[in-house]
C-alpha cells in the first residue's frame, strides 16, 4: 500500500492524497490551492496524477479546497466515481458551480487587462460534468468500493455533509489495514450541525492539523453564547440608530449559523421583529441544500423543527436570490440585517451594500469572521476613514463592530480528544493539513503522549506500508 501527499501537506489548501492499495488507485479529496493567484493557478492545473489513471475519488467534504479540482480531473481524463455523503454531493454542486463562476470573472479581469491567452481552470459547464458522478453514502454505513476494499463516513461535525473516512483494506494473504482520514474536524457543541462523532480505530489516520498549536479559549457552548450575545447587541445598536445592520459572512456555516441565532434571539423577546435579508445566490442555495438534508441536524435543531420553529425559514427572512430581489432591499427604510458574502468583502453583493450603507452613521457593520490581510474588510476593521469600491472612494461612517464568529475548526485539546482513542492500534500518525507553525509542534505532542509513527509530510512524499 501506498499514500502520496499531493496537497494540504505542510500547507492547509489543495487537499489531495493518493492511496494504491487493494489494486485501486484512488484519492481522498481533490482540493483547489489557494493562495496567491498566479502560483496557485500554476499548481491547480499541472495535476500529479492524471484523471484517467484513477478508479475513484473518495470526498471528505464540499469545501472548494477539498473538492474544487474535481472538474480539472474530469478534463485529464477521469471517468470514475466520486464517493460522498449525500449532503456534500449536492452542496459540492452548489460550490462547484460557484468556483467555476469565480473563475470564469477572474479570466474576463486578466483579458481585459491584456492577457488575452488565460483560459479558467474549468468553466460552469465543465464543473456540471463531474456533479454527475456522485456517488452517495448514507454516515456510519460500510461500502465495498472493490474486493479488499470498505468505505464508512462517519459524521466530522464541520460544515453540512462533512465526513471522517474510514478504509478497511484486505490486500491478498495479508491481515487487514484500517485508514482513518479526519478530513476537517468541527467542533462539539455548534448549532444546527451534530457534533463530529468518534474517528474509528485504525493502524493509520491522516489527522488534519489546522489548529494543531492553538487553543481556541472557549468551548464551542461558550463561543455559541458569546455570537449570540454579541449578534443581540449589533441589532440593538442598528435599531437604536434606525440603520441596517450588514453582516459579511462566509455562504456555508456562518450564515446559517447567524440565521439560527438571530431566530433565537427574536424567539427570546431581546428585540422586536426585524427583517434578515440573506442577499448571495451562493448562500441562499448552500441554505436550501442544508434544508434537505436533516440527517445533518442535532437534536435541538430536530426538536425546533418541531416545535415548527424552522430559524431557516422563519417569516422575518427574506432570501433575495435574483438581482431585482436585491436591488428592492435598498428600498426598505428602517432597520434590517443583511447578510451577504463575500465574508472578506472581496466581491459579490456585500460590496452594494458597503457602497450603500457605509457613509451613514446609522449603520452597523458586524464582523464574523477573520479577515485576512488586503482584503477590503481587513482594511474597515482596522478602521480606515474611506475605502475605495469600485472605484469610487466611500467615507467610512458607520460603526463597525466585531462579532464573536467561531472557528468549524477543532484545536489542539479537541483534535488530542479526538485522537487519544485511536493511539492503541496506530502505527502510522500521519499530520496533514496544517502550516508548520501548526503541525510540527503538534507532531511534537503527540510524540509525547506515545504515539508511534507520528510523520509531517512535504507535497510529494510518499509513506509506503
Ligand atoms: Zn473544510
Amino acid at each position: 500500500m501506498r499514500i502520496r501527499f499531493l496537497g494540504a501537506a505542510r500547507g492547509v489548501t489543495g487537499s489531495m492524497h493518493l492511496i494504491e492499495a487493494a489494486g485501486k488507485r484512488f484519492l481522498l479529496d481533490c482540493g483547489l490551492f489557494q493562495g496567491r493567484r498566479e502560483e496557485a493557478a500554476e499548481k491547480n492545473r499541472s495535476l500529479a496524477v492524471r484523471g484517467a489513471d484513477l478508479d475513484f475519488v473518495i470526498l471528505s467534504h464540499a469545501h472548494i479546497d477539498h473538492a474544487g479540482n474535481l472538474p480539472t480531473m474530469c478534463k485529464s481524463g477521469f471517468r470514475g466515481r466520486v464517493h460522498a455523503t449525500h449532503a456534500t454531493a449536492d452542496l459540492s454542486d452548489v460550490m462547484l458551480q460557484d468556483s467555476a463562476q469565480i473563475q470564469e470573472r477572474d479570466v474576463e479581469f486578466l483579458r481585459k487587462r491584456g492577457r488575452a491567452t488565460v483560459e479558467p481552470l474549468y468553466t460552469a459547464h465543465e464543473a456540471a460534468e463531474i456533479t454527475r458522478r456522485f456517488v452517495t453514502h448514507d454516515y456510519n454505513q460500510w461500502v465495498d468500493l472493490a474486493p479488499g476494499l470498505k468505505l464508512q463516513f462517519r459524521d466530522a461535525g464541520h460544515i453540512m455533509g462533512s465526513a471522517s473516512v474510514n478504509l478497511e483494506i484486505r490486500e491478498p494473504g495479508r491481515e487487514t489495514v484500517r485508514l482513518t482520514f479526519t478530513g476537517d474536524l468541527g467542533r462539539p457543541k455548534m448549532p444546527i450541525l451534530r457534533d463530529p462523532a468518534p474517528l474509528a480505530p485504525a493502524e493509520i489516520v491522516l489527522t488534519e492539523c489546522t489548529y494543531g498549536n492553538r487553543v481556541h479559549g472557549e468551548p464551542g457552548e461558550e463561543a455559541g453564547r458569546q455570537m449570540k450575545a454579541s449578534l443581540a447587541l449589533a441589532v440593538k445598536t442598528a435599531l437604536k440608530q434606525g440603520g441596517k445592520l450588514i453582516i459579511p459572512a462566509f455562504s456555508v456555516g456562518r450564515t446559517q449559523n447567524i440565521l439560527y441565532y438571530l431566530n433565537e434571539l427574536m424567539e427570546e423577546g431581546a428585540f422586536p421583529k426585524v427583517k434578515v435579508f440573506v442577499d448571495s445566490p451562493m448562500s441562499v442555495a448552500a441554505t436550501e441544500v442544508l434544508q434537505r438534508h436533516p440527517e445533518c441536524f442535532d437534536a435541538e435543531m430536530h426538536a425546533k423543527l418541531q416545535r415548527a420553529s424552522d430559524p431557516l425559514i422563519a417569516s422575518h427572512i427574506e432570501m433575495a436570490r435574483t438581482v431585482e430581489e436585491s436591488k428592492r432591499i435598498n428600498r426598505i427604510g428602517g432597520t434590517a440585517v443583511i447578510i451577504a458574502a463575500s465574508g472578506m468583502c472581496e466581491f459579490g453583493r456585500i460590496l452594494h451594500h458597503l457602497a450603500n450603507h457605509l457613509d451613514d452613521p446609522r449603520t452597523v457593520v458586524g464582523f464574523v469572521g477573520y479577515q485576512a490581510e488586503h482584503t477590503l474588510g481587513r482594511r474597515i476593521v482596522e478602521g480606515s476613514r474611506s475605502v475605495r469600491i469600485y472605484g469610487e472612494d466611500v467615507p467610512v461612517r458607520a460603526k463597525i463592530v466585531k462579532l464573536n464568529g467561531f472557528s468549524a475548526h477543532a484545536d489542539k485539546e479537541e483534535l488530542l480528544f479526538a485522537l487519544r482513542p485511536l493511539k492503541p492500534d496506530l502505527q502510522h500518525t500521519v499530520l496533514i493539513h496544517g502550516e508548520t507553525d501548526q503541525s510540527l509542534p503538534f507532531a511534537a505532542t503527540l510524540q509525547l503522549e506515545g504515539f508511534r509513527g507520528v510523520t509531517v509530510p512535504a507535497e510529494g512524499d510518499e509513506l509506503r506500508i
